[in-house]
């Protein structure tokens, strides 16, 4: 039962390690992909027009194809709690993600197969990636402070996949690992292929430890009439009522006819998705329209709910619409960093040994992170022993701080060419900028997870984190935006100009974090009354 499996002993629940290893493949997967999106278009994707992807285009397009992931997830959370449940969900997304991978192995090239695989696997992200992070919470009672451990090690997980997989793709791809083996013509060919099979690895390590999650994230169709698949939540000791309306189901029992709908439905809405990603136009009118209907939605829900949860969910609201601008300035990594590194930057690490740029750049954030989530996790107990821990919000502000730093390492860079006046500036300098900002991922994102999960009512747990995650994909939309911007005024240009105009940016990305992760610490006395009782 339940109660069982969250009175657990030790440090983790043993069910985290099957949602660990599912994760980090899944991870491998999707980081892959995206590591070598951006590449693969200005280089190999062939257009209509018979070209290649011009760089601020594909900047755009990255970002639109980051924004759509991200932007699913909400519809895959909202799905998860009402229809599928959070299993079910998981394994239709993992099923798409394996399907988009397998026609981009086919044929990569021509744009219209390099969409549609693309699309399968925006929306296999969409059910997979919030569910599965519910999931984690829901192994953990309320007020267990054991909670963000658990997220912090779950983040190492997914790092350890976005590190193997976001260095393994690029480098098949590139035709620099393997090259015995794979064709110089199949690389990209192979590259996709491997995040495919990896991706069935994720399903299929899911499917052999899903048994010991007993009744987490089963379909809440399935439960009984007046029988809820979890406990209603208590807040405080007894101070407020058990939820009512959680015990009433909506939904009559049995009904899998609203499942197949969606796995219907997903299916029918494949080529609009295709059609919306392939034209980052539509993109835009898809961002402008799904934020105000969450909203509008967060609102009715709050409708339902006692004031208590309501604050909390405002609380949540807060923490996303920050971490918009977290990811807007973090996501440069796929796009305009990517670019940067693949031009701008030397291929030589402490003079030692020579790394291929845009590999470290799709690995460097991911090695800190998987060094340094557990050191981080010791220091917020060691200071939670001493009772100086700070509390979610400044750490969200101390994340901005770090964010900032890490710009300003990036804007650095120009003062660091290997040799005045190449436009080639230092990847060690490069590096250090990463490392930098791994910190200020790490004051945020896993435990911006983990506050979702503690702020959010039992029935809204997968919106809840769908929401969280839409904010990503605002901020992969914004990263998009920013990136072109600097991309298109860098066109054309010598490599030192080029240097200068990413760098001018990356400058100015450093003052607006600075700021708000000022504001942010200004306005934590106030984010905490909403919280109330959570931390
Ligand atoms: N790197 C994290 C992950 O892939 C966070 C991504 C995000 O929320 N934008 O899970």
């Amino acid at each position: 039962t339940l109660e069982e499996i969250q009175s657990f002993e030790g440090k983790y629940p043993k069910q985290l390690w099957g949602l660990f290893f599912s994760e980090m493949w899944e991870r491998f997967c999707f980081y892959g992909m995206r590591g070598v999106l951006t590449y693969f278009m200005i280089t190999h994707l062939i257009l209509e027009n018979g070209e290649h992807m011009q760089e601020s285009q594909a900047n755009l397009q990255y970002g639109a194809t980051q924004a759509f992931v991200y932007a699913f997830t909400f519809i895959g959370g909202l799905f998860a709690d009402k229809i599928l449940g959070f299993r079910k969900s998981l394994f239709w997304g993992g099923i798409l993600m394996i399907i988009g991978s397998a026609i981009l192995a086919f044929d990569p090239f021509p744009e219209q197969n390099f969409f549609l695989g693309i699309s399968f696997t925006v929306i296999g992200t969409g059910f997979f990636k919030p569910n599965i992070s519910t999931m984690v919470g829901s192994l953990y009672k309320r007020g267990d402070s054991r909670r963000d451990a658990g997220f912090s090690l779950f983040y190492s997980g997914i790092n350890i996949g976005a590190l193997l997989g976001g260095y393994a793709c690029i480098a098949i791809g590139k035709g620099q690992l393997f090259t015995s083996f794979i064709p110089a013509d199949k690389t990209w060919n192979v590259a996709f292929g491997l995040a495919g099979v990896v991706m069935t690895i994720s399903l299929v390590t899911f499917i052999f430890t899903q048994k010991t999650l007993g009744p987490i994230g089963l379909s809440p169709l399935k439960s009984q009439d007046g029988e809820t698949e979890s406990v209603p939540e208590i807040e405080g000791i007894g101070t407020v009522q058990p939820e009512v309306t959680t015990v009433k189901r909506t939904v009559k029992s049995g009904k899998s006819w609203y499942e197949y709908a969606v796995y219907f439905g997903t299916l029918a809405f494949i080529p609009v998705v295709m059609t919306m990603v392939a034209k980052t136009e539509y993109t835009d009118w898809f961002m402008y329209i799904i934020g105000p209907c969450t909203l509008l939605y967060l609102g009715y829900e709050m409708t339902k709910h006692t004031w208590e949860e309501s604050k909390k969910l405002l609380a949540a609201l807060v923490f996303i619409i920050f971490s918009i601008v977290f990811w807007a300035f973090f996501e440069q990594s796929g796009g305009s960093l990517s670019i940067f590194a693949a031009k701008n930057l030397n291929n030589e690490v402490l003079g030692l040994f020579t790394l291929d740029p845009n590999g470290v750049n799709n690995a460097a954030n991911s090695i800190f992170v998987i060094v340094f989530a557990p050191i981080v996790g010791l220091v917020w107990i060691a200071m939670a022993k001493k009772k100086i821990e700070p509390n979610t919000v400044i750490k969200f502000g101390l994340g901005f701080l770090f964010l900032a730093g890490g710009f300003y390492t990036f804007y650095t860079t120009r003062f660091f060419e290997v040799v005045a006046g190449s436009g080639i500036a230092s990847l060690d300098v490069f590096v250090l900028a990463y490392f930098v900002i791994t910190f200020g991922e790490l004051c945020l994102s896993p435990i911006g997870l983990s506050i979702m999960t503690k702020l959010s009512p039992q029935r809204l747990q997968g919106v809840m984190m769908g929401m969280w995650f839409l904010a990503s994909a605002y901020g992969q939309y914004v990263a998009g935006i920013l990136g072109a911007g600097l991309s298109e005024a860098g066109e054309g240009d010598s490599l030192q100009q080029k240097l200068v105009t990413y760098t001018d940016g990356y400058l100015q990305l450093a003052i607006y974090a600075a700021i708000a992760g000022v504001v942010l610490i200004v306005i934590s006395p106030i984010v905490r009354k909403l919280m109330q009782d959570v931390k």
